[in-house]
């Protein structure tokens, strides 16, 4: 048998949490963010749950072209733009939308036009609004709107922004409504439709913004981007990965004795200790301290000592029925239901839900569940 790991993708989920965007997004448009493949899913996996969306959104041209592969035949919008003069031929031939955060890019756009009159894109001018990455300021965003407005080539103009805080206070700079302000101040009487929410401002303030195209990411993965604020439970979305491995050695511990490399922990009184396949070679963070939470027949219990590279240590003390084989969660479903938000678990590691679906690794096979 091989090592008892694997992670599974919930459609149904997947699928549910597409439609939590679109009932706070009312009549604008939602795309689904699958950059960094599908945020660690897999761009072919999500995909027959995502079919309805209304666009993706994802920022390498390679992920670009996989979605054609797959025939998706609608909008998608490469969120950093274009790289170099030679990815408007790719764009160009497979119907690509991209951003425009910046000067140089203009300048490949007139190049391109005088060799390639007959080109069309549809571009999304992105607005530095305060978060200081990507765009133009608003000093200079007018000015980039009209150099746009002047080229043949270019079909339509969306206003895009990114917001820094939507997860947290509206007040302050750069809070959102600062943004919003700086963002409505510079399009006065431009025409255009625009963009502006990531999944924590579709959830939280979607009506006040008048975002035409919705660009929700991880909220479709089923991690709350106001966490611990609001959990999924509250925002009603569902896990969309799990990843599940078995005990496969147990260890009595008594008071004094140790577990692991560095004998980070130490037993204070007798102990009984599981021993699960999974790593940080698996994508697990390794600085997830002692008391990181696990699921353990579907029950609830906690790693102990430092995660090594195949393997970490939970506790068996409280669940005397979990015996080799007993299946391990470390977040997302149990095979019966039992629910570990990937939220609590990056709150323990000090990270975001984001960082560590992303970081599974290449030797975890996946299965997708209808
Ligand atoms: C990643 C990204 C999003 C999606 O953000 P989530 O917080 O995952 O919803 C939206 N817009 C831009 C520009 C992004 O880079």
């Amino acid at each position: 048998m091989s090592r008892p790991i694997q992670a599974v993708v919930h459609l149904d989920a997947l699928r549910h949490n597409l439609q939590i965007a679109r009932q706070y997004a009312g009549d604008s448009q939602v795309y689904a963010v699958v950059k960094a493949n599908a945020y660690g899913h897999g761009i072919e996996r999500v995909y027959p749950a995502f079919q309805s969306a209304d666009g993706f959104a994802l920022l390498d041209l390679a992920e670009a072209l996989r979605l054609r592969q797959l025939g998706w035949q609608g909008d998608i919008l490469l969120l950093e733009g274009i790289f170099c003069l030679e990815d408007l031929f790719v764009c160009q031939q497979h119907c690509l939308s991209f951003s425009i955060h910046s000067a140089h890019q203009i300048d490949w756009l007139q190049q391109f036009q005088r060799q390639h009159p007959e080109a069309r894109f549809h571009v999304y001018l992105k607005m530095n609004s305060g978060m200081n990455r990507l765009g133009f300021t608003p000093a200079t965003y007018r000015d980039a709107f009209a150099q746009l407005q002047a080229l043949e080539i270019i079909a339509s103009i969306t206003h895009m922004m990114h917001f820094s805080d939507a997860d947290g206070e509206r007040f302050g700079a750069p809070g959102i409504d600062y943004q919003q302000q700086c963002f409505e101040q510079t399009i006065a009487g431009l025409p255009g439709k625009r963009s502006l929410c990531n999944s924590a401002a579709l959830l939280r303030h979607a009506p006040a913004l008048h975002s035409d195209v919705m660009r929700s990411g991880i909220m479709l993965y089923g991690s709350s981007p106001d966490f611990p604020q609001h959990t999924i439970q509250d925002w009603n979305l569902k896990p969309s990965m799990s990843l599940r491995s078995e005990i496969i050695a147990v260890q009595q511990l008594k008071a004094g004795e140790s577990i692991g490399y560095g004998s980070s922990f130490v037993a204070e009184k007798s102990m009984r200790i599981g021993v699960v396949a999974w790593g940080y070679a698996d994508g697990y963070q390794r600085i997830s301290p002692s008391g990181t939470p696990v699921l353990v027949n579907s029950q609830r219990s906690q790693t102990l000592g430092r995660v090594s590279m195949d393997m970490l240590a939970v506790d068996l003390s409280h669940l005397p029925d979990a015996d080799i084989g007993a299946e391990v969660v470390l977040w997302g479903y149990s095979s019966s239901g039992a629910i570990l938000p990937v939220d609590e678990v990056s709150q323990a590691a000090g990270t975001v839900g984001y960082e560590l679906m992303c970081a599974i690794t290449a030797r975890v096979p996946f299965v997708v569940q209808a």
